[in-house]
């Protein structure tokens, strides 16, 4: 395959696995090592071609890289992609060859779940690599993420709303949530118990009852949840949600959430600033399943609940810091969290260098 013009660029290592024996066809990309191993999920997916499969895996782990650097964590970012149907039937030998790869890199690239890899996957991944972590139910597991990203979307939230409206709490505060699901789920119990007013929507009608029936809130259908005079806007279930067509219905102060990849474009990152609405970085008010797993791995002193929730609240502070900023320097807000992470990478590989 021929690799676009500077495609690469940037990018630390990108290795291709393959072993036809046993229909093996994935990409470890590796974007950065300057704060630590390169550490994200394997993704499984029917990529239409290697050049598809390559794009996403470029794209996630630089993503990766800059959620742990502005978390604060000693990792770099990488992710590995399978180009396989993640529901068929897993090719006997498949995964545990795709762990002799993530082996031969020593350390150097950590792999997680993520789409169409479950926790059986892994465990066969582990067979051949000790370089796994996230492995729900084992004894030491930092186990589901959740619970950990929703305490970090709280504490985001509390510090947009005291950026925004000099509250110091979520009390009185209406909240458009789109997406009941896992996040929502455990989010819900903070923002209740902060005295919230909440109205959701999401597609499946068991996750909307489910929520009712738990916390008794106010549901909308999934088409008219933009529309919903609000505080807090909070994306939780679907990436590209603030676009063209959406941006211009937004009844909100704010805009923060779970979700991955809300923008469509950068330019709706500017243009939510020019219509003062304040917007949380996705990447950095979303990081707390990502710390909540750091301290999981044993460089990192083995997983402790206590530690690894002390270090999400502190997303309070950093979403805090990142308002500030884009108050002062008159930038939006997701060009401020960029310059955050990326001048933590360059002054780790400064120091590296030097040293
Ligand atoms: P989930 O799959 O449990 O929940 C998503 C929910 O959104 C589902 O109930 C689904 O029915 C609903 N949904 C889908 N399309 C919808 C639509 N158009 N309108 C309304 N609802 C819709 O996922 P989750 O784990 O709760 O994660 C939510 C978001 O947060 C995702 O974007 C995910 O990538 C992101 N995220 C999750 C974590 C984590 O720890 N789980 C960490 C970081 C980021």
């Amino acid at each position: 395959m021929v690799f676009k013009k500077n495609q690469l660029e940037g990018f630390e290592q990108v290795i291709f696995c393959n072993d036809p024996k046993v229909g093996l066809e994935a990409i470890i990309s590796l974007h950065s090592l300057a704060l630590g191993p390169a550490t994200g999920g394997c993704r499984m997916w029917n990529y239409g071609s290697t050049e598809e499969a390559l794009t996403d895996a470029l794209r996630l782990s630089q993503g990766m890289t800059y959620k742990a650097s502005i978390a604060g964590l000693n990792w770099g970012g990488g992710k590995a992609v399978i180009r396989a149907d993640p529901k068929a039937p897993k090719i006997p030998g498949m995964l545990e060859r795709f762990g002799e790869f993530v082996n031969r890199l020593g350390g150097y690239y950590i792999t997680a779940k993520d789409v169409g890899v479950g926790a059986d996957d892994l465990r066969k991944i582990k067979s051949t690599t000790k370089h796994v972590l996230g492995i729900e139910g084992e004894s030491g597991s930092s186990g589901d993420p959740s619970p950990a990203t929703a305490w970090g979307v709280y504490h985001g939230m509390r510090a947009c709303v005291q950026h925004a409206f000099n509250a110091r709490t979520l009390k009185g505060i209406k909240i458009a949530l789109q997406g009941l699901g896992s996040v929502s789920y455990y989010l819900l119990e903070h923002l209740i118990a902060d005295g919230a007013q909440v109205i959701a929507c999401d597609i499946d009608r068991q996750m909307v009852d489910r929520a009712v029936k738990k916390f008794g809130i106010e549901t909308v259908s999934p088409h008219v949840i933009y529309d919903v005079p609000c505080d807090i806007f909070s994306p939780a279930a679907l990436g590209g949600v603030i676009s063209p067509q959406t941006i211009g219905r937004l009844k909100t102060k704010i805009v923060a959430g779970a979700a991955n990849n809300q923008l469509a474009t950068s330019e709706e990152g500017v243009e939510l600033m020019r219509k003062g609405i304040v917007y949380a970085p996705d990447y950095a008010i979303n990081a707390g399943g990502l710390i909540n797993i750091y301290y999981e791995d044993q460089a990192n002193g083995g997983y402790s609940r206590s530690r690894a929730f002390e270090h999400v609240s502190t997303i309070g502070n950093i979403i805090s810091n990142i308002l500030k900023r884009s108050e002062a320097e008159n930038l939006p807000t997701h060009f401020i969290a960029d310059r955050i992470a990326e001048d933590r990478i360059l002054k780790a590989s400064l120091t590296s260098r030097e040293g």
